[in-house]
């Protein structure tokens, strides 16, 4: 058997074929195994979503969450921590169920694959580009690499989306299924981070906040809203809160620009209390030290690169003293902070994409055992599929289920040659 594709779910695929019996190859193009997976959850890989009950867990995927009910059953998320927990790696799981290794490093996930693949006698072939693969009367009969060929009676594709392309995923899968026949819906950045029109947000980059509220207002009204954690970049927002919006976003200012209007955004900096709580609170913090300097009791609130933008928005001096600050002005500040104004310029390109979406239609594909419906001695694994997911273990916990389930379709007295 030959597996293409040497990341999270072409180690866990391979590895499980060969524990199952087959005598597997595993074909990456890179110098090294996982380049990606050890870019997961800022370094940290947040390897999968600690929710129990596999109906809860599919449900986070939308309406093609049900293809995902058959994977689960084979290797749930439980499953997921039981598997690294036994080959010792701890893990703790923080807020919305995400899990991490306890190491806090995606060294510690790919270490496990490693491995798990040399326990079990996987061939590994890196710096070993497929080129194409080669079907006959219906069926894949060779792959072409780089380095020769591979016969191969079952080919295992693994070879992921297009995001972050530098990493090796640059949708060659994409391309050979559908000359493959199979449909391929064309991918698309999602879980993108956008940028913004105020070339000053480049000054705030690298500020994070737990917790803020995002709008998004167009002429008629508000047009989404939701709060989270959030990032600030040199080139606008990023953080879960904003790669879930984007895609909603992304639409609603289509529509916008379709009718010369933009998508106007509003943080608010302060969502558990409302304005005139702020208020009141900045009122009873300034009153403590009147002879303050308007940026100084602003610095003690917010962090300080913050500050600037936030007096130019609202028009004041920060050399103003507090006793001399109006009740009109300390008003601006409360107004800037619930609803500082950015304006949506355009959600970034593939090369800054978390996932992508797109990918082979599900329906083409044996959920049992990851066969393509096709071509019979084809499998289709993680970021290959098309599903959409929001951050938070959920496209790590595709890869594990779906390459288990791929592997775990080999009887063990079956084995599949590759030469
Ligand atoms: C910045 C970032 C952070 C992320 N964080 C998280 C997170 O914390 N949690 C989470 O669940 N998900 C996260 N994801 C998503 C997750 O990384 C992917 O869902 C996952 O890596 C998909 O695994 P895969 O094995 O299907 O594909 P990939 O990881 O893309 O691996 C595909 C492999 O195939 C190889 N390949 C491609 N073409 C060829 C070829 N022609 N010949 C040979 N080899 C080839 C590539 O080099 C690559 O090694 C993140 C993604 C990004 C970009």
């Amino acid at each position: 058997m030959v597996v293409t594709g040497g990341g999270p779910s072409g180690m866990m695929a391979a590895a499980r074929a060969a524990e199952r019996g087959c005598r597997v190859t595993l074909l990456e193009k890179n110098p090294s195994l996982g380049k990606k997976l050890l870019l997961t959850g800022g370094g940290r890989c947040n390897f999968t979503n600690a929710e129990p009950d596999n109906q809860r867990l599919a449900a986070f995927y939308g309406k093609k969450g049900r293809y995902l009910l058959s994977p689960f059953s084979r290797f749930s998320s439980q499953d997921a921590l039981n598997f690294f927990k036994s080959r010792g790696m701890g893990y703790k799981v923080e807020d919305r169920n995400r899990a991490f290794p306890a190491s806090d490093s995606s060294e510690a996930v790919l270490r496990v694959l490693r491995e798990y693949l040399e326990e079990t006698r996987v061939r590994v072939v890196t710096h070993c580009e497929v080129t194409s693969l080669k079907a006959s009367l219906g069926q894949i009969v060779r792959v072409e690499t780089r380095k020769g060929c591979f016969e191969a009676e079952h080919l295992i594709l693994a070879t992921g989306g297009t995001s972050l392309p530098a990493t090796g995923s640059t949708g060659d899968g994409y391309r050979w299924l559908a000359e493959l026949g199979h449909r391929v819906r064309i991918p698309e950045p999602s879980l993108v981070p956008l940028a913004v029109r105020e070339s000053w947000i480049k000054d705030l980059a690298g500020l994070a906040f737990p917790q803020v509220r995002l709008q998004a207002w167009g002429p008629s009204g508000q047009l989404a809203s939701d709060s989270g954690k959030l990032l600030l970049t040199h080139f606008g927002l990023s953080g879960p809160l904003v790669l879930n919006l984007a895609t909603t976003l992304q639409s609603a200012h289509r529509e916008l620009a379709a009718s010369g209007n933009s998508l106007e955004l509003r943080l608010d900096f302060f969502p558990s209390v409302d304005a005139g709580q702020l208020d009141r609170d900045l009122l009873e913090n300034f009153r403590q030290g009147p002879n303050r300097l308007t940026k100084t009791a602003l610095a003690g609130l917010l962090p300080p690169r913050l500050v600037s933008r936030v007096l130019i928005l609202a028009g004041l001096d920060g050399e103003t003293p507090l006793y001399r600050l109006t009740k009109a002005e300390r008003r601006r500040v409360v107004e800037v902070l619930k609803a500082f104004p950015l304006t949506f310029e355009k959600l970034m390109d593939a090369s800054r994409a978390v996932v992508t979406s797109g990918g082979v239609s599900l329906d083409e594909v044996d959920f049992k055992t990851m066969k393509s419906r096709i071509i019979p001695n084809l499998s289709i694994v993680g970021d290959l599929l098309d599903f959409e997911r929001p951050t938070g273990g959920f496209s790590l916990q595709i890869c594990w289920a779906t390459a288990w389930s791929a592997g775990s379709a080999f009887e063990p007295s079956q084995n599949v040659e590759s030469s």
